[in-house]
């Protein structure tokens, strides 16, 4: 395994502390199983991944270079992790150089305590937010809540989900679970100056939103704002927010300071190189062509926008995971959340489920490599198993980040780490692998078993197995919702039948008929010829 060196004095890779916003309470199976008996939110669910599916599907077949700015993309990213340490060096000298301040941060407790440290030294009792992963991931408004300082997201879908007490579901949609009508309700209790009268129409509700947050706009002590950023740019020390709404916006050019917490990978090496992800964003996220705001700051300049520009640097996990040359493809996330809608799982347990802030197939990679995997209590060691392996989420990922492989890589990883804890054998899981393996490594074993399958099968009736009885150890559950069905005769059996009969035949037979087409292979008649 490589030691990659941050550029960081002293630090060595480790996992996010454990204060971050990056474990639940509980395994994702547990999670799951509550969340799935929510109708309400299967069905909120539904309708706004659907829509997004469908949006990305259009927007993404106009591009007719697709494949190759997905290609472009991937090989960005791949050369960001091949050379992150000189990269964030420049990046530092180019924030610098523009009139920024850089600040390192291993960890959450770090970036929380710099971004205090900033908004106290400027008096700020409150702080207006931009929606910002990073700092959804470092707990960030409970930290300046317990200093007294009062975080206020802008974001339509976050100020929801802050004035419900409630957490993000979903990159794009951080609301997405919740459904118009609930958003009334919410807005209702939290805004004692809303009419009654207000409808569940979003134009209604967007309206009530802004002029919420246009009085704290308006009246905002010490002046702080804080953001995130979809990217940093090496060579310009450019830092990038897209987004919809630009409230965003507002808070990044009106207030005096602006502190930006990002994370080391979303750094990009040039200024030309936006030129790809700013098509495969907004493409992959909300399906439109161009997001509606890109804002794009660098440094500070007199008489225009903020006077002070702080950036904090958040490792927080992620040199651990680019320690890994399996499972570090993961930091080439650009967040825009299209594997989460494609995902058969997140489609029906929404985001709460996985218990980090990084919800879906991308989070179910990122979170256990991120905080490590400690063992079968460890809610994030349940994350790797939270997919079918359908690779919907490879297919649409716009830097193909090959999820499934990586889900592979760390559920290998956790069974031999309970192996090597537990002892060899710990479940009728790795009872029943063993023994397949041990059959599979016996040609002659082999054969017997499924030459002995068909006709052992024969005596049950009907065209399947059905359900296996409980009695079976080794497979709990398996046929409950599946249909297995009975195996006809083995390949072997049907070949030796065959050479058997073109040898009664003679040689006028040798050419073959569909006839002879093994079994449960249906002649298509159709086939390329090689
Ligand atoms: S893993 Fe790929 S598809 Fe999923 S959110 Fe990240 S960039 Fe988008």
């Amino acid at each position: 395994m490589n030691s990659v060196d941050l550029g960081i004095p002293t630090v060595r890779p480790q996992h996010a502390s454990p204060s971050s916003l990056l474990r639940g309470d509980r395994g994702f199976p547990e999670a799951a199983r509550e969340e799935l008996g929510d109708r309400t939110l299967r069905e909120n669910l539904r309708a706004a991944t659907s829509t997004l599916q469908s949006k990305r599907a259009s927007a993404v077949r106009e591009v007719r270079d697709w494949q190759k700015l997905r290609a472009a993309g991937s090989a960005l990213k791949w050369h960001v992790t091949d050379h992150l340490p000189d990269l964030l060096e420049q990046l530092e000298a180019s924030v610098t150089a523009a009139g920024g301040v850089v600040h390192w941060a291993r960890d959450a407790e770090e970036a929380g305590e710099i971004v205090t440290r900033l908004a106290l030294e400027r008096g700020a009792q409150e702080v207006l937010k931009v929606k910002s992963m990073a700092t959804q991931e470092i707990g960030l408004n409970e930290v300046l809540a317990r200093a007294g300082i009062r975080a206020i997201e802008s974001d339509l879908a976050e100020l929801v989900l802050q004035l419900a007490a409630d957490t993000p579901s979903h990159h794009l949609g951080s609301a997405i679970h919740r459904n118009r009508s609930e958003i009334r309700e919410i807005f209702l209790a939290a805004m004692p100056d809303l009419e009654g009268s207000i409808t569940d129409e979003p134009a209604e509700l967007a309206a009530a939103a802004r002029r919420f947050l246009r009085e704290r706009f308006l009246d905002l002590p010490g002046s702080v704002a804080i953001s995130g950023a979809n990217f940093a740019v090496a060579d310009s020390g450019t830092l990038v927010v897209v987004e919809s709404e630009g409230n965003g916006r507002m808070c990044l050019t009106l207030p005096r300071t602006l502190i930006s917490v990002v994370g080391i990978e979303k750094i990009v090496p040039s200024f030309q190189d936006l030129e790809v992800f700013l098509q495969l964003l907004p493409r992959s996220s909300s399906g439109e062509r161009m997001t509606p705001y890109t804002t794009l700051f660098t440094g500070v300049h007199e008489g225009d926008g903020p006077e002070e520009f702080h950036l904090v640097l958040l490792d927080n996990g992620r040199s651990a995971v680019l320690e890994d040359p399996e499972g570090r493809s993961a930091l080439h996330c650009i967040q825009c959340s299209a594997c989460l809608n494609v995902c058969p799982v997140y489609n029906r347990t929404g985001g709460h489920a996985y218990g980090s802030t990084y919800p879906g197939p991308i989070g179910a990679i990122l979170s256990p490599q991120m905080t490590g995997m400690h063992g079968s209590d460890d809610p994030n060691s349940t994350l790797p198993y939270a997919s079918s392996l359908c690779g919907a989420c490879y297919d649409v990922c716009p830097v193909k980040i090959n999820i499934p492989e990586v889900l592979v890589h760390l559920r290998a990883e956790d069974v031999d780490r309970r192996r090597r804890t537990r002892g060899d054998f710990h479940s009728s899981w790795d009872l029943a692998l063993q023994g397949a393996s041990r059959l599979m490594s016996s040609p002659r074993a082999y054969d017997l078993a499924v030459r002995s399958a068909g006709p052992l099968s024969s005596v049950l009736p009907g065209k399947n197995i059905g359900t296996l009885p409980g009695v079976l150890p080794l497979m709990p559950g398996w046929t409950d919702h599946r249909d297995l069905p009975k195996p006809g005769a083995s390949f072997r059996t049907w070949w030796d039948q065959h050479e058997k009969d073109r040898a009664a035949a003679g040689p006028a037979a040798d050419g073959g008929t569909a006839e002879d087409a093994p079994p449960g292979r249906p002649d298509t008649g159709d086939e390329e010829s090689s």
